[in-house]
């Protein structure tokens, strides 16, 4: 497999060859092309197996497609993960990768300052990366104005089981209903309970299921 069949727009490209990861990994070589497609995806695979950069290139490449950006039009791309510090690695890879192509990636979760993320959002950005606790909150801060939703269609669960046993689902479930209902999601998680089941019926439109 190489990076040449994902059909990676030039710019995404050009990322990997600076990162120098020689060729996709497997849910990569499986998840890219069927993201890219537009399509909702559900992804099987554990940390390590390299999911982020599965999510994180065809995301690049879906914002990259949007017609004149402007990051203080509010985010194009949602990324919700259970926990801080996956939050910040992700938030690492995304910064790393957006800096690259000019865009701007922030990272809210709870445990810190919201003042600090109220600032961040104000500047504007294309792609925020969240714990969803947090970001019901900033949501819905007296601030009203803070960031809106409407451009937001692309949609990551990283770690859904997790989420989910966190008892984060009420807060990832109202996000969802925030966000316009033609928008593409994509779910990562290690394993598939059933009681996801009920989140995918949900949030989700004719997934395929991917397991590495
Ligand atoms: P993840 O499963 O997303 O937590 O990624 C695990 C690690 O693999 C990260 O440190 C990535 O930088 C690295 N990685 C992701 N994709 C590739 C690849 N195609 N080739 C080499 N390393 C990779």
């Amino acid at each position: 497999q190489s990076w040449g069949q994902c059909g990676l727009n030039v710019p995404t490209m050009e990322v990997i060859r600076k990162l120098g990861y020689e060729k996709p990994s497997a849910i990569q070589t499986q998840a890219i092309p069927a993201i890219m497609a537009g399509l909702d995806v559900i992804g099987v695979a554990k940390t390590g197996s390299g999911k982020t950069v599965a999510f994180l290139l065809p995301m690049f490449r879906h914002i990259l497609d949007q017609p004149k950006l402007t990051a203080r039009d509010g985010p194009i791309a949602i990324i919700m993960a259970p926990t801080r510090e996956l939050a910040v690695q992700i938030h690492k890879d995304a910064a790393n990768f957006a800096r690259k192509v000019g865009l701007r990636a922030v990272c809210c979760y709870g445990g810190a300052p919201i003042k600090d993320q109220i600032a961040e959002l104000k500047r504007g950005c294309e792609i925020v990366i969240v714990t969803p606790g947090r970001f019901v909150d900033l949501l819905t801060s007296n601030s009203g104005r803070l960031t809106n939703l409407r451009r937001v269609t692309y949609v990551v669960l990283d770690e859904a089981d997790r989420m989910f046993d966190m008892g984060f689902e009420p807060q990832v479930t109202r996000i969802l209903q925030n966000v316009r209902p033609d928008r593409q999601t994509v779910l990562f998680s290690a394993t598939m309970p059933p009681k996801l089941e009920g989140l995918v019926r949900k949030t989700m439109r004719k997934p395929v299921e991917i397991t590495v």
